[in-house]
């Protein structure tokens, strides 16, 4: 049994450690790098390495951070197991010409369980994201973060608005806070309120959202009236912000509008808008994807990959992840794939169960 690993375009995050590759090996099952996937992390040089080729017509299972277009997959021979991310829920994957006896993987589809945590890829990047959105915030402001008290007068600690407090916003909240900032957030399920309050920021509040006990941790859609109010709580927010971090998303849905023109326009001369949501269409209404934009004196930065800046802790993450999903495959070495793993159900999407 072999477990292959390839590179990804615009992503080099490593999803395989030597301690991975060592558990692995302890199970009998030997692990296929392509050449240089690790140079990022300094996992260069070892007997694993080998051409791209190599992996994809030797490895039973092929891992890679993301497949850019399918035609590889569509010429693999033999029965094998492909493991990435291919966003169904955004209608990116086509499944057309692919072999019979492809089975496909879609981590981005694991469950919000607490058995598939150790699993959650999405999870673990959002929580360094948040951390890096702030970083970036601070190291790009012209402001400090903290009351600085000088003999030439007192700075005021910056004023941070966090909008979506999930992985990625309560890792921002933290971050803000520990550098001085004063904090709001924002969220429109309620139950955040005490985690927002327990990191010691303002939860802004907007009575009568939706019930969302049943989505399964993502947000559902709100009513017009709620939307409307909860404009005109985020604009009180945003014109006293320094910075505003944006996380906010509805899983395959374009991401909510809570940032407009007017309020970007109302914001302080030299304010950062980090709006992580901007592959999904930005919560910012004037974010772009992968660009900074100035408007009105202020910055907005889209950026839904800041995860990828810190590539070695990046990447250990990323493979226990990895390794503890893949685990979930084998039986005492062997490979079983149990029909009856709700987290392997759910996460395989070609053929479907
Ligand atoms: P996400 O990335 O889907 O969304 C980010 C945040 O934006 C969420 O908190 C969401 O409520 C919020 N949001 C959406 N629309 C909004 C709007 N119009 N205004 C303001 N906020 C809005 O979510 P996430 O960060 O991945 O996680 C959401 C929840 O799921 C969290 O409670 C998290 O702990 C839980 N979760 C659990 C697991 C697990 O148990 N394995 C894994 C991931 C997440």
């Amino acid at each position: 049994m072999k477990i292959g690993f390839i590179k990804s375009v615009g992503d080099d995050r490593c999803p395989i450690s030597q301690k991975n590759i060592d558990k692995w090996k302890k199970q009998n099952i030997d692990v296929l790098m392509e050449d240089g996937i690790g140079s990022g992390i300094g996992l260069t040089q070892i007997e694993e390495e080998c051409s791209r080729e190599t992996v994809l017509s030797e490895a039973d299972i092929i891992y890679a951070n993301n497949f850019n277009d399918l035609s590889e997959l569509k010429s693999l021979n033999g029965s094998k197991i492909v493991v990435s991310f291919f966003e169904p829920y955004n209608g990116k994957f086509n499944p057309e010409g692919l072999p019979a006896n492809v089975k496909i993987f879609s981590m981005d589809m694991i469950p919000r369980t607490t058995l598939a945590q150790s699993m959650d890829v999405l999870s673990s990047m959002a929580s360094l994201a948040g951390y890096q959105a702030v970083i970036t915030a601070a190291v790009q402001s012209e402001r400090y973060f903290p009351m600085m008290m000088t003999a030439a007068g007192t700075i005021k600690p910056a004023q941070t608005l966090v909008i979506g407090a999930g992985v990625a916003g309560l890792q921002a909240i933290a971050t803000a806070k520990r550098l001085g900032s004063r904090v709001e957030a924002f969220d429109v399920r309620a139950a955040v309120k005490q985690e927002v309050e327990s990191l010691g920021a303002k939860f802004v509040e907007v009575e009568g959202s939706k019930d969302d006990s049943a989505a399964g941790g993502y947000a559902v859609q709100q009513s017009e009236d709620y939307l409307m109010r909860q404009k005109q709580e985020i604009a009180k927010s945003a014109a006293k912000s320094d910075v505003i971090i944006c996380t906010a998303q509805l899983r395959g849905k374009k991401a909510p509008i809570l940032i407009t023109k007017e309020m970007v326009e109302a914001m302080k001369f030299g304010s950062i808008i980090v709006d992580m949501a901007s592959s999904t269409g930005g919560n910012c209404e004037l974010s772009k994807d992968n660009e900074e934009v100035f408007h009105h004196g202020v910055k907005i930065i889209g950026n839904s990959s800041l995860f990828l800046e810190k590539i070695i802790d990046a990447s250990e993450l990323l493979s226990n992840n990895v390794y503890n999903y893949l685990s979930t495959m084998f039986y005492n070495g062997e490979l079983v794939i149990p029909e009856n793993d709700e987290i392997l159900q759910a996460s395989m999407i070609y053929p479907k169960y």
